[in-house]
């Protein structure tokens, strides 16, 4: 199955319009992915044709919509290669990690290590921070090398005694650097903590298989996966899961509530409190069946691909600095303008219809790695042409000329 992106991008309405007079150019997706027609149709064809609350209704209505969310669940299991009840429906990845580092707080004190990594986002750090402040467990950084890959050798001294969880991205979302997920979680096992992975980016680009990686929790999000925002995922284990304290409580959560006891459901609905995403799910399994239909290694292979041509266009750029050159890496490029604030050449390159992030991509402690406050990224998605980045390599030039 050859990878036709024409065909692709046509099945994207938003790619058709005009941003500043010129054709948009499109390279956030690391960020949040455009929807193609099969998720926007999934979504109003739910709102359109059976909707109703899940779960709780004997009527028809009710009926369809819980087989259609729990299909959708079934659709992320199939994904990631995990079990029946290993999936639960969050509101992002950040939610879910949130949910995890709480849940696993009773379980840790004092002085108990997280180990953590410099290319971390936020949403990997800061519910981390929460059990720091209320409990005093110590948070560690796995250092990240000048290359922007995880120094593997200080990974390896760092574990020890009291390393009771490693939580670390699958692929970080500014330098693009693939981690060795499997490896690293292996390394952790036979330390005797618990993994979690955040694989907001990686899902996107690269098949996901949880058993194969063995980690006690898996995390993504469904906006950059092509599907909508709202509706993340939770992997776990079912032994951890069947572990874990609810997160939050309310209905469909419990098992039974008197006015002296509550029991809990088992997971995943005793992790989902309250009237779920249910057209977010939707949309979430109708992205992944989309994907599903297409040829992954091509696609992967198209990025890598355009990845090498903004490289080639950019390569006598000698005012660019590029953060994160490793090996095997995926197609996000951070960069620094000599003499440019990352903001002013984002907003620039927007008058050329060009899209791209800038700021400190929720990653404060790798800018800080890198000495810089900033930087301005260029992401790619399965729908860019190379028409594309010679748009962005020319705007870019152009944006240049600027500040020189
Ligand atoms: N982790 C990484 C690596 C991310 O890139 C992001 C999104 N920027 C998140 C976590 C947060 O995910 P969400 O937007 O679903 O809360």
């Amino acid at each position: 199955m050859a990878f036709d992106v024409e065909a692709v991008r046509a099945q994207f309405p938003i790619l058709q319009r005009q941003v500043n007079g010129k054709p948009l150019v499109y390279l956030d997706s690391a960020a949040s992915a455009q929807k193609p027609q099969a998720v926007i149709s999934a979504m109003t064809g739910a709102m359109e044709h059976s909707y109703a609350n899940v779960h709780r209704g004997l009527h028809t209505l009710a009926n369809e919509t819980t087989e259609a969310y729990e299909a959708a669940r079934r659709a992320v299991e199939r994904f990631i290669n995990a079990d029946e009840g290993e999936v639960v429906f969050t509101k992002g990845g950040t939610e879910a990690i949130n949910l995890v580092a709480a849940g696993l707080a009773r379980t840790l004190s004092a002085g108990d290590e997280i180990l953590l990594t410099q290319m971390e986002h936020h949403a990997n750090i800061v519910p981390w921070h929460f059990l720091r402040e209320r409990l005093g467990v110590v948070l560690r950084f796995v250092p990240v090398t000048d290359a922007g890959e995880l120094d593997l050798d200080a990974y390896r001294q760092m574990l020890g005694a009291r390393t009771k969880v490693v939580a670390f991205s699958h692929m970080s979302n500014v330098l693009g650097t693939v981690n060795p997920a499997t490896d690293i979680t292996r390394m952790a096992h036979e330390a005797g903590a618990l993994v979690l992975v955040d694989g907001c980016q990686s899902i996107v680009h690269q098949p996901v298989d949880v058993k194969a990686i063995d980690a006690d929790f898996y995390v993504f999000s469904g906006h950059k996966l092509y599907g909508p925002t709202g509706i993340g995922i939770l992997y776990g284990k079912a032994e951890r899961l069947a572990d874990l304290p609810p997160y939050q409580g309310g209905g469909e959560m419990i098992g039974l509530v008197s006015e002296e006891a509550i029991t809990y459901a088992d997971p995943p609905h005793r992790f989902e409190a309250g009237t779920p995403p249910i057209i977010e799910a939707i949309g979430l399994g109708a992205a992944i069946e989309w994907l599903n239909g297409l040829d992954r290694p091509a696609i992967a292979a198209h990025e890598a691909h355009l990845y090498d041509r903004m490289m080639e266009g950019l390569a006598g750029a000698n005012w660019l600095r590029v953060i994160g050159e490793a090996p095997g890496k995926g197609a996000i490029l951070s960069f620094m303008m000599e003499g440019a604030h990352a903001h002013d050449v984002a907003q620039i390159l927007d008058r050329y219809g060009v899209a791209v992030r800038a700021g400190t991509h929720c990653a404060e402690p790798l800018m800080r790695r890198f000495g810089v406050t900033s930087s301005a990224r260029a992401s790619i998605a399965l729908y860019n042409t190379e028409a594309d980045i010679d748009a962005f390599v020319q705007s870019l030039s152009k944006t240049q000329a600027f500040f020189a």
